[in-house]
């Protein structure tokens, strides 16, 4: 299949990679040379634009931070068209960015109107997931657009959920998100707490793991440095879900929760504790860096 994908970053780069892995001709841009620099050297077709991405393509991929990106690229920005314009009648969008389910509804009814089948895909799974192709897809959208969908991202992801209809997906995402931007400072405090108590931070983490306090953060993503080799901690917060991103996805669900008059204090509280962060210059950090929060320091 001729694939389209835009967005080459911590996870649309390895997402790519691996449609190129299965066999389908991939046709990649991204803004950031270094980024297309290190998808050409996997060998994958690199395009000189978005619309360049397009040429006899049958499914049309974005991997882009924020919903300012993903409308600038379809609808256009600054009175320049955007590449719905440009995307043949009968093509299938699939939008992985975790962005306004508002944002996702717009695009989708401007590609309906054009004849192109748009559908939110946002995914979990970090970049480990990217890599390895076990990314789980919440999928918002036709059911029948999902059935075109379903054997492209069966190449990049483990487990497909159907949501329910357009922006659907960045719903239910936003809903993981702020559970798991939580439980990633809850956790944090807790190691932080038996740290500073003396404890060993790696027995007191397989300790909690295997305890009702287990979660995802200790099974793949512990946040001190040195207990999980894999983990971005371990590599200086390099790479992995940036604190920014975090911020957005609660921001997400802090103005969704608003419009539907929903309880979310823990909700909140997290988004100003990753605004904090952020505001200490921490905002490039894997978001596992919030630990730095409650980390003892030395009397
Ligand atoms: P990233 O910042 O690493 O990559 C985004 C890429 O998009 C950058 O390389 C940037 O240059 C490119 N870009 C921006 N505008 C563009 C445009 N108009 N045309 C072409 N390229 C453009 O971000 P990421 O970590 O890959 O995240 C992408 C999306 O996936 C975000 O919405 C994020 O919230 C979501 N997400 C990330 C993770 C994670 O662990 N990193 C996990 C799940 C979901």
């Amino acid at each position: 299949m001729k694939i389209a994908f835009i967005g080459l970053g911590n996870m649309g780069g390895p997402m790519a990679l691996n449609l190129h892995k299965a066999g389908h001709a991939v046709s990649a841009f991204d803004l950031s040379t270094d980024a297309c620099k290190k998808l050409g050297a996997e060998g994958v077709s690199i395009a000189k634009s978005a619309a360049e991405t397009l040429a006899g393509a049958e499914v049309v991929i974005s991997m882009l931070p924020a919903s300012q990106h993903v409308e600038a690229l379809y609808l256009g920005s600054d009175g320049k068209p955007g590449l719905l314009e440009h995307i043949p009648v009968g093509t299938l969008v699939i939008d992985s960015s975790t962005i306004a389910a508002a944002t996702s509804r717009k695009v989708a009814e401007a590609g309906g109107k054009r004849g192109v089948a748009v559908i939110d895909a946002p995914v979990s799974g970090g970049t480990g997931g990217a890599i390895a192709g076990t990314l789980t897809f919440m999928v918002g959208g036709s059911e029948a657009d999902l059935e075109r969908a379903r054997p492209v991202l069966e190449k990049m992801g483990a487990n497909i959920f159907h949501a329910g209809g357009a922006g659907a997906g960045q719903t239910a995402k936003i809903c993981n998100n702020m559970l798991l931007g939580i439980l990633m400072i809850g956790t944090s405090e807790a190691i932080a707490l038996g740290v500073a108590n003396g404890l060993d931070p790696k027995v007191l983490s397989e300790i909690m793991r295997r305890s009702s306090g287990g979660n995802w953060a200790l099974e793949k993503y512990n946040p001190l440095p040195g207990v999980m080799e894999t983990a971005p901690a371990s590599k200086g917060y390099a790479g992995g879900f940036g604190t920014d991103l975090m911020l957005k996805d609660l921001g997400l669900a802090q103005e969704n929760a608003a419009a539907v008059r929903a309880a979310t204090p823990l909700g909140g509280l997290a988004r100003n504790l990753y605004a904090a962060h952020s505001l200490a210059g921490h905002g490039a950090l894997d978001f596992s860096s919030v630990i730095k929060l409650v980390q003892s320091k030395p009397a």
